[in-house]
C-alpha cells in the first residue's frame, strides 16, 4: 500500500490475536494503515511536540528543569497509525554507544535533573542485557530520584516481560513504568499477566492513552479501559489529546469533545481510575491539562461557580480579606 512508503507498519502476534474483524475494529484501526493517512492537514507538523526544540545532546530532550527524556531506541514492536513520533520511529535502532555515553554524561553533570524518562521508540524493545547495563548506569547517578519508562511492550509483546527484564528495571529503587494502551481489547490475558509480573516486582504502574476518534472516543469505552487498567494495578495517568502528526487528522477529536468525555467520567468512575486529559502544546511548549472545567469565575472577585458531576451548580468563595 502506498502509505507504507511514508510511515512504517508493524504489528505483534499478540495484537494480531487481539484484532477483531474489519476496519472498524479498535485494534485493527490502531495498526493497519488506511488511505486517510496520506492526507496532511495544514496544522499538522513533522515534529508535533517539539522534541527537537530542546535537545542539548543527540537522543535527549530537556524541556522541563527536573526531568529529561532519553530516546534510547527508535524501534517499536508495533507502529501505531496515530504516533506522535511517526517521522522518527523505526528509522534507526538503539542510540549509538557514543551518543548514549554523551547523554549519560550530560545527565550526570546536571544535578537539576531528578528524573530520567526512557522513551523512543520503545525502550522495552531493548534486550534485558542492554536495559540492565543502562539501568545500572542510571542507578549510579546519585541525583536521580526516579527512572520512568514509557512503553507499549507489556501490552503488545507481553512475553518480553521476563524475570531478567523485571530485575533490570528494579535496579533503581524508584523505577516507574507508564504503559501505553488505548482500548480494553488490547489488554489480553497475556498482557494482564505481564502487568502482574511488573507489579509483583514492585514496579509502580501508570498508563497513558491517546484519545482516538472511532477507537475510544466514547464514555463507555474509556470507562471500561480505565477500569480494566485499575483492576490490573495500573493507575490511569494521562489521556492525551491526539497530537498534530502528519496524516493523523482522521483520529483527532475536538478539545470540546474530549472535555465532555472527561466530564461524563467524573462521578461514574472511581477517582483513582480517572486520568488527566492533556494537550501537548504544539512547538515544544509542554503539556497542559485540558480536563473538563468544573469551576468558573463569576463577575465578583473571589467568587466561583462550581458544577458538580450531575450538572448541579454551586457557589464557592475564596477566604475574604481580613
Ligand atoms: C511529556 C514530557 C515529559 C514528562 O512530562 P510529565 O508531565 O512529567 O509526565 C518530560 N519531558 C518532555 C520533553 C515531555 O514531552
Ligand atoms: S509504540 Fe509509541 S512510539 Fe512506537 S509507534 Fe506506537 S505510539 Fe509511536
Amino acid at each position: 500500500m502506498a502509505v507504507a512508503r511514508d510511515f512504517r507498519i508493524r504489528v505483534t502476534p499478540e495484537m494480531h490475536h487481539a484484532m477483531g474483524n474489519g476496519p472498524g475494529d479498535p485494534v485493527v484501526a490502531q495498526f493497519v494503515p488506511t488511505a486517510a493517512e496520506r492526507i496532511t492537514r495544514p496544522e499538522e507538523r513533522t515534529d508535533p511536540i517539539g522534541d527537537r526544540v530542546h535537545s542539548p545532546v543527540p537522543g535527549l530532550t530537556h524541556r522541563y528543569p527536573d526531568r529529561v527524556i532519553l530516546h534510547v531506541t527508535q524501534t517499536c514492536d508495533v507502529y501505531c497509525r496515530f504516533c506522535f513520533r511517526r517521522e522518527t520511529v523505526g528509522a534507526d535502532g538503539p542510540l549509538s554507544p557514543a551518543a548514549l555515553t554523551e547523554a549519560l554524561a550530560y545527565i550526570a553533570a546536571t544535578p537539576a535533573v531528578r528524573e530520567v524518562i526512557l522513551t523512543g521508540g520503545d525502550p522495552m524493545t531493548l534486550s534485558p542485557r542492554r536495559l540492565n547495563a543502562l539501568m545500572g548506569d542510571l542507578a549510579a547517578i546519585p541525583h536521580l530520584d526516579v527512572i520512568r519508562l514509557h512503553s507499549r511492550v507489556p501490552v503488545v509483546a507481553p512475553q518480553r516481560i521476563t524475570a531478567e527484564m523485571t530485575a533490570a528495571l528494579a535496579r533503581h529503587p524508584a523505577t516507574f513504568v507508564v504503559v501505553h494502551t488505548n482500548h480494553a481489547q488490547e489488554l489480553t490475558a497475556a498482557a494482564r499477566e505481564a502487568l502482574a509480573r511488573l507489579a509483583q516486582a514492585g514496579i509502580p504502574l501508570l498508563s497513558q492513552s491517546v484519545l482516538l476518534k472511532g477507537i475510544n472516543d466514547d464514555a463507555d469505552t474509556l470507562a471500561t479501559l480505565f477500569r480494566t487498567l485499575t483492576a490490573a494495578r495500573v493507575k490511569p495517568y494521562y489521556l492525551h489529546h491526539c497530537d498534530l502528526a502528519r496524516g493523523t487528522g482522521h483520529f483527532r477529536t475536538t478539545i470540546a469533545a474530549g472535555q465532555a468525555l472527561m466530564a461524563a467520567l467524573r462521578g461514574r468512575l472511581s477517582g483513582i481510575a480517572i486520568p488527566t486529559y492533556v494537550l501537548d502544546i504544539p512547538g515544544g511548549y509542554g503539556k497542559v491539562p485540558v480536563t473538563a472545567d468544573h469551576i468558573t469565575p463569576t463577575g465578583t472577585p473571589g467568587l466561583y461557580r462550581v458544577r458538580d458531576w450531575q450538572g448541579g451548580l454551586h457557589d464557592y468563595a475564596d477566604p475574604t480579606a481580613s
